[in-house]
C-alpha cells in the first residue's frame, strides 16, 4: 500500500491510497464514521426549566453538541447549565468538571430565553461510538475512485467538453487537449456525453483511492485516522484468533 498526503488542514485531510481494493478503504471509512469512541451528553439532569422548549428538546440539543475528547480518557463527566433570561444560552454556558472535556465550538445556541425565565441543568457526558447512536459521530469519511480520463488524437479541439466540465479541469492548450487537476475530476462523464467525435472516455483505477476525512472537532484528523487504524488491527487480531480455533473439515475440536 502506498498512501500520499494531498492536503491537510486542521480539520480536513485528503489522502491518496493505492494498491489496495475498495474492500479496504471502506472497512476504514465505516470504522471513521461508526466506531470511534468520543464524548458526548448521554443524558440530562433537570432541576429547573422555564424556557420554551420542553426538557426532551433541550437533551436532544445538548447531545449534539460536539465534546473534545482526550486520548484513553473514559470517564463521566458533568457539564452544568445556570443561565436566568433575557439573553441566549450558548454552548460555552456548559461549564465542565473536567477542562479537557468541553465543547469545541463555544456559540452554539441551545435555547433563548425570555424575562424571568431560568434553566438550571447538569448534562453528564460519556465516551460512546456513533453505532450505537449517531450524536457520537466526529467525522466525516469519504472516497472516490482515481479517475483515468482518455483523450483519443480524434478530438478535434472543439473545445465543447472543456465548456460542460462542471470542474473546469479541461482546457486547449498550444493544440492540445489538457486536464489540469485529475484529482477533481467527479467522474461525472459530461464530457464524454457531450463529445460527438466519442474521443474522450472517462473510467477509473480501481485500485487507486482519494481519501478524505472532515473532523467535528472532537480530536485531530491524525488521531482519528491513529485510532480507527488501530481497530482494524484489532479486528483483524480478533479474526485470526477465531479462525485459529476453528476445526478444519472432518477433524474433531
Ligand atoms: S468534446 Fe471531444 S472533440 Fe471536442 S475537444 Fe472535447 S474531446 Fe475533443
Ligand atoms: S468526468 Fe466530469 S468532472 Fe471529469 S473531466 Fe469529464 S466532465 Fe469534467
Amino acid at each position: 500500500m502506498k498512501v500520499t498526503l494531498l492536503s491537510k488542514t486542521e480539520s480536513r485531510i485528503k489522502l491518496l491510497i493505492e494498491d489496495v481494493d475498495v474492500g479496504f478503504v471502506n472497512a476504514l471509512r465505516r470504522v471513521l464514521v461508526s466506531e470511534i469512541p468520543v464524548y458526548a451528553v448521554d443524558h440530562i439532569i433537570v432541576y429547573e426549566n422555564t424556557s420554551q422548549l420542553y426538557d426532551e428538546i433541550l437533551a436532544h440539543r445538548l447531545g449534539l453538541v460536539p465534546l473534545s475528547t482526550p486520548a484513553n480518557v473514559d470517564k463521566e463527566v458533568t457539564l452544568s447549565i445556570e443561565k436566568e433570561g433575557p439573553g441566549v444560552v450558548y454552548t460555552k454556558d456548559m461549564i465542565s468538571d473536567d477542562d479537557s472535556i468541553k465543547p469545541i465550538i463555544p456559540d452554539i445556541p441551545i435555547t433563548k430565553l425570555g424575562n424571568d425565565q431560568k434553566i438550571k441543568i447538569n448534562c453528564i457526558a460519556k465516551v460512546g461510538i456513533a453505532k450505537d447512536h449517531a450524536k457520537y459521530q466526529c467525522c466525516l469519511a469519504f472516497y472516490k475512485y482515481f479517475p483515468v480520463i482518455n483523450i483519443d488524437k480524434k478530438c478535434d479541439l472543439c473545445g465543447v467538453c472543456v465548456e460542460v466540465c462542471p470542474k473546469n479541469i479541461l482546457k486547449i492548450e498550444k493544440d492540445s487537449l489538457k486536464i489540469t487537476d485529475i484529482k477533481e475530476c467527479t467522474l461525472c462523464r459530461t464530457c464524454e456525453e457531450q463529445c460527438d467525435l466519442q474521443a474522450i472516455s472517462v473510467s477509473y483505477d480501481n485500485r487507486k483511492f482519494i481519501f478524505t476525512v472532515e473532523n467535528y472537532g472532537n480530536m485531530s484528523v491524525r488521531d482519528l485516522i491513529e485510532i480507527s487504524t488501530g481497530i482494524i488491527e484489532e479486528k483483524c487480531d480478533e479474526f485470526i484468533d477465531k479462525i485459529a480455533g476453528v476445526a478444519e473439515p472432518g477433524q474433531r475440536r
